[in-house]
């Protein structure tokens, strides 16, 4: 089962590989370009081959793209609204000239409009990517959120319509499931119970065919809390004893893995891929 975690590009987009790659990971996640930024600059010929070229010496997948928190395609105010789209599609593009092979987004927030019109408004984004020249090549997930405020994607459920929907408008998609969101959102994962009861609802909700990728976080928010802090494995309120469970399960030990764990220090990354890995380990003992 690949594991990775997501590395900076700081100095440049390859640098990010070889981040990864000295980490020992085995699928890796990025930001395509400056997160905290609406300009658009393409990535360049000379960026996109050494990315490639690294990403294939270091054996990398998937590699996983983050769009920019500051897209919104909830958004309700129209000038914002058509900024996220435009965005959300030049990541694409990013996406696609990098060879990425999933671009994870948020689902924003439609502020006191509530979740039917999030869905309108994200189906028409959903609807303007597939006339574009883009999105056939590179997957878009869909992240389940923590649930804060007027948040939308915080309900699997609704990531399963939006699912249906991409896959009618001939727009490959799935869902990325992030551990800390959905306990956050109120999601149990205590128990074996739990654990069992949330891979039925995955199942039901969303389907495990469009599970692609799990960003794998602790958390320091309680239960039910829509708190979006994430924490070290082991560390936080879903426990050691949970995330066992979880990378036990059928369905869910295979999916690749992204750690989104807080980087304080050097030896936060090496420590959470050390656990995960050893989980992994008994797992593979006790078969
Ligand atoms: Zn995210
Ligand atoms: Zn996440």
């Amino acid at each position: 089962m690949p594991v990775g975690v997501h590395t900076s590009i700081a100095g440049g987009l390859a640098l990010s590989v070889d981040r990864a790659a000295e980490l020992g990971c085995d699928s890796m996640q990025i930001f395509g370009r400056n997160p905290r930024s609406w300009g658009f600059l393409p990535v360049s010929p000379t960026d996109v081959s050494l990315f490639r070229k690294r990403r294939t010496i270091a054996g990398i997948w998937p590699v996983v793209i983050h769009t920019t928190y500051l897209i919104n395609l909830s958004s309700p105010d129209d000038a914002n609204y058509e900024k996220s789209v435009d965005l959300f599609k030049n990541e694409l593009m990013t996406a696609e000239d990098l060879g990425a092979d999933y671009l994870v987004t948020h689902l924003g927030s439609p502020h006191e409009l509530g979740p039917e019109f999030a869905v309108e408004r994200i189906e028409d984004a959903l609807a303007a990517t597939a006339k574009s020249p883009y999105g056939k090549k590179t997957m878009i997930l869909f992240e389940n959120t923590a649930g804060a405020g007027n948040s939308f994607g915080s309900d699997l459920a609704a990531l399963g319509g939006l699912i249906e929907r991409a896959l009618g408008l001939g727009l490959p998609a799935g869902i990325c499931f992030d551990t800390c969101h959905a306990f956050a959102a109120g999601y149990p994962m205590k128990t074996a119970c739990d654990i069992g009861g949330l891979v039925k609802t995955i199942e039901r909700d969303v389907g495990l065919e469009n599970l692609k990728v799990i960003h794998l976080n602790d958390s320091k928010g309680e239960f039910g809390s829509n708190l979006d802090r994430h924490e070290h494995i082991g560390k936080g309120k879903i426990g050691l004893e949970a995330f066992k469970r979880l990378l036990t399960r059928p369905g869910i030990r295979d999916v690749p893995m992204i750690l989104e764990t807080p980087k304080k220090t050097p030896q936060d990354d090496p420590r959470n891929l050390r656990v995960v890995r050893e989980i992994l380990k008994e797992r593979k003992k006790k078969k």
